[in-house]
């Protein structure tokens, strides 16, 4: 099996500082898993488009060294495996890697890929940047007034898998036990659930958000909870948010009530707002007041009907690009699945692949490329040469296929 994991030549791996960064060398080593169904088409698409940006922002001086590693169907079909050792295994050792979609099997108890890699490689920050391209359609009045950036804690809550069916001897176990010993009244036919948010991963993904917002000269950081009904999982997640801000940033950071109590309601140059919206609330207010909103923060589930319902107002997934991120690697995807009705028909649109790799390249701090690639494909878009699924909602666009609107980025940078 080792053979088919080529180490490239002339490439460097990336490394982590004992601070806890990322150095990156001029000919970073940078493993790629390229997914299934329409996969390998965005996955020709996007390199070529990577590497454009980088030559053309650098000359030749810096270049990305591509190695192959596998998941999902690809590696079921080399090693009757769906998730080799050695693909975790390359990801902690260059710690910077891309993929395409991969299919979860359905039944007998399978464990999505994607989850089983966050997990795996503790990738416990879930990274969306939603932002909005000039001439995309979108279902609301303005989406140019969406520049957000949703940190989803990848780890826990209910997507920790800790539930039992109704009727099955755990979850008749834990009810009777819960119903006599602590005087729940749970209906004996029920599933059940855990909810698990801790202190821990709490902190660590509030932390993460503070310190981009630090980073990127962002003034508002939002927490967005469900702590009015689920005081002690959602609620503390609030809790200990503005518990860490307090005990870690407290030179920057400025609450909602600090901020009228102290200071009229005026930010203090160089400061960040820290608040906090109730989940529901916050999905009308990233509808009727987006301006207000930068960085938001929040809880597993609360992040995964977020992230969707904000690319949905910028034009839709085949634009939303997405990171997972944790302390030792950082693994940059597609948002979307692998649209299987489309494998091989080079049609799909590779843009949410790209633009992770644009993210990819801001992480890596090669800021001149990734700019290219955003320019680039800006440009396509004005131009109206587009994939199918803008290109049918666009009046007088031209369609291209998958590889064609990769070169058209190239061909506009
Ligand atoms: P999907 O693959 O995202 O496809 C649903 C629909 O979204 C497609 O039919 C297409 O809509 C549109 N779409 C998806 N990718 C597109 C692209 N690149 N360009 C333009 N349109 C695109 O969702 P699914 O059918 O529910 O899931 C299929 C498989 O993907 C499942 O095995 C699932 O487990 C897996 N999945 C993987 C990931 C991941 O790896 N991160 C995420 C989600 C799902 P139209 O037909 O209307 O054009």
């Amino acid at each position: 099996m080792k053979d088919a994991y080529v180490v490239p030549e002339n490439g460097e791996p990336v490394s982590l500082t004992e601070d806890g960064h990322f150095s990156v060398p001029d000919n970073p080593i940078i493993p790629f898993i390229e997914g299934d169904g329409t996969g390998p088409d965005i996955w020709k698409a996007t390199q070529p488009v990577l590497d454009a940006a980088v030559k053309k922002a650098y000359g030749g001086k810096r270049s990305i060294k591509w190695m192959e590693i596998f998941a999902g169907e690809k590696a079921f079909k080399m090693f009757e495996e769906w998730l080799p050792e050695q693909t975790l295994d390359t990801i902690s050792k260059y710690h910077i890697a891309i993929k395409g979609p991969l299919t979860t099997p359905v039944g007998g108890g399978f464990r999505s890929l994607n989850v089983t890699i966050r997990q795996k490689l503790n990738l416990y920050a879930c990274v969306r940047p939603v932002q909005y391209f000039d001439g995309v359609p979108s279902p609301v009045v303005r989406p140019q007034d969406v520049d957000m950036i949703v940190f989803r804690e990848n780890t826990e809550d209910v997507y920790s898998g800790v539930e039992w069916p109704a009727g099955s001897h755990e979850a008749t176990k834990l009810i009777d036990f819960l119903n006599r010993e602590f005087d729940c009244t749970i209906r004996l036919d029920s599933g059940v659930g855990i909810k698990p948010i801790s202190v821990t991963a709490t902190k660590q993904i509030v932390r993460k958000a503070i310190q981009y917002a630090i980073d990127q000269n962002k003034k508002t950081v939002t927490m967005v909870h469900k702590g009015n009904i689920m005081k002690f999982t959602e609620g503390a997640f609030r809790d200990w948010g503005y518990q860490l801000a307090r005990e870690e940033f407290a030179d920057v950071i400025v609450t909602e009530k600090d901020l009228w109590e102290q200071h009229q309601g005026q930010l203090p140059e160089g400061k960040i707002l820290l608040n906090d919206r109730i989940a529901d609330a916050m999905f009308q207010q990233v509808l009727i007041r987006p301006k207000e909103y930068e960085v938001l923060v929040m809880p597993n589930l609360n992040g995964d009907y977020m992230s969707d319902a904000l690319v949905a107002q910028v034009g839709g997934l085949g634009l939303g690009p997405g990171a997972n991120i944790g302390d030792v690697a950082a693994v940059f995807e597609a948002t979307h699945g692998t649209a299987p009705k489309y494998a091989g028909q080079d049609k799909v649109n590779p843009g949410s692949l790209i633009l992770s790799g644009v993210m990819m390249l801001d992480y890596m701090g090669w800021q001149e490329a990734s700019e290219l690639v955003i320019k680039g494909l800006q440009k396509a878009i004005s131009n109206k040469t587009v994939t199918y699924d803008l290109e049918r909602q666009m009046e007088g666009a031209t369609k291209l296929k998958c590889s064609e609107f990769g070169q058209a980025i190239i061909n506009n940078m």
